[in-house]
């Protein structure tokens, strides 16, 4: 599916399920209807349902899949801003990092996307409300950030997107249009949610791994070096690893990749900027 694709997809009334779950509804089926006609075949029938269900596992593990429905890898290509690049930023408000990134983005006069937590925003409001009211988007990121998030059922997994929706809408007076999952992690109940509370799903191009490598160097290298219009780049304000000096990378990193995005004239956008008109 390509990004045009993602964004008619993604602007859904209707949940649409992908060929995967189609097809994995109806090996269910199958494969319940197999082993109550021919009763000797059930562990054939088993072992075809434990093999779906290591496909929806490992498309569910891998963040940037389209596997279980649309996901934002990269802006649309009929964005209605030319060159742009969105810088998105997870786990925040952090009360350290945050108001270092809210700073050094209005130097550069950027707005970046924030997906946050709904329990940090309550925490953290004033931060939250500074985001909002500085131009950048204040998106979804669950309510907990919890690990488990993608063994949730569905109920679990409605209850932590749709708390958080409503703490942000609380504090920051709009409500999120995107939702990332924590981690990245997702299961085949999240389309359908998505789809209802008029959320689409955003990954990203790469990533900096800035959780966990305290080298901002590497970090850096790993967002710019192929660097280019339409790109999705991820960094953390929240759980930022730190470097030999024990400052968080993203402060390192951010000002850099500014710097690079206006020498090959490339404009940051939040993701809402992106959507196409
Ligand atoms: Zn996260």
């Amino acid at each position: 599916m390509n990004p045009q694709d993602t964004e008619r997809a993604g602007g859904r009334s209707r949940w649409v399920p992908t060929p995967l779950v189609t097809a994995s509804v109806a090996l269910h089926v199958a494969a319940a209807a197999t082993a109550l006609a021919r009763p000797r075949l059930w562990p054939w029938a088993l072992g075809a349902v434990a093999a779906n269900h290591v496909v929806l596992a490992g498309a569910g593990l891998w963040p940037r899949s389209q596997l279980l429905g649309p996901n934002w890898i990269r802006l649309p290509v009929d964005s209605p801003v030319p060159n742009a690049v969105a810088i998105t930023i997870d786990d925040g408000p952090d009360p350290e990092v945050t108001p270092k990134v809210l700073s050094q983005l209005a130097a550069h006069g950027a707005h970046a996307t924030f997906f946050c937590v709904g329990e940090r925003v309550e925490r953290h409001a004033e931060l939250a409300q500074e985001m909002a009211r500085n131009g950048h988007a204040v998106e979804n990121h669950s309510q907990r950030h919890r690990h488990t998030f993608s063994l949730l059922g569905p109920a679990g997994m409605r209850e932590e997107i749709s708390r958080a929706q409503d703490s942000i809408l609380r504090v920051t007076g709009s409500p999120p249009r995107f939702f990332r999952a924590p981690a990245g992690l997702r299961n085949p109940f999240l389309d359908p949610i998505l789809t209802r509370l008029k959320l689409r799903l955003a990954s990203w191009t790469r990533r900096g791994f800035d959780t966990v490598h305290g080298n901002p160097d590497a970090v850096f290298d790993r967002l710019a070096n192929a660097l280019r219009a339409g790109d999705i780049l991820l960094l953390h304000d929240g759980n930022a690893a730190r470097d030999a000096k024990g400052r968080p990378v993203i402060l390192e990193v951010l000002p850099r990749l500014l710097d690079a995005l206006q020498a090959r004239q490339l404009q940051p956008v939040t993701l809402r900027q992106a959507l196409p008109e």
